[in-house]
């Protein structure tokens, strides 16, 4: 495992998730405090499974914002225009592409090759997916995350800490 993941961030992880991590290689992305808001996970589970999220949104507080978002249908309309805009459309297959460079990297499983997540690279089906990609590759790489996550923005953003409040 990433030297940079610590035993605390394990037991954050814990806490959040409330199971174990499985198949944990790395921290992909921090709220401001430092607490992970996105795993790396890998592409082959310890127990063989083939695991396409590459990217794993774990805070409760970015889960929840962004279970709202997806129950007033931004999906639906994020999807009809991936249909009438080229330049988004392509935007979003290059992410898709780049999404499954960097899984390879760790490992090429076959039973997934091809097949990123979230509904990339032409539909859109889940903006978890989508925003832990956002988060982990910053503005400008996943452009439908980023749009998710300038939606979200007034209930859970990573420069503002709100780790406590979920907690209690
Ligand atoms: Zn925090």
């Amino acid at each position: 495992m990433n030297p940079e993941v610590s035993a605390s961030d394990i037991a954050v992880l814990r806490a959040q998730l409330g199971r174990e991590p499985r198949g944990l290689v790395a921290i992909a992305a921090r709220c401001a405090c430092g607490n992970p808001t996105v795993v790396k996970t890998s592409p082959r589970l310890p127990d063989g499974t083939p695991f396409p999220t590459l990217y794993y949104l774990t805070h409760p507080g970015a889960v929840g914002a962004v279970s709202t978002l997806e129950a007033v249908g931004t999906m639906r309309e994020m999807q009809a225009r991936l249909g009438e805009d080229p330049a988004l459309a392509a935007a979003y297959r290059a992410a898709h592409e780049r999404y499954l460079e960097e899984r390879v990297a760790i490992e090429d499983v076959p039973e997934i090759s091809g097949i990123s997540a979230g509904g990339m690279p032409d539909r859109v089906k889940c903006l978890h997916v989508l925003v832990g990609h956002a988060l982990a590759a910053g503005p400008g790489v996943n452009p439908l995350g980023d749009e998710a996550l300038a939606l979200i923005a007034e209930s859970w953003r990573p420069d503002r800490c709100t780790c406590a409040a979920i907690e209690e």
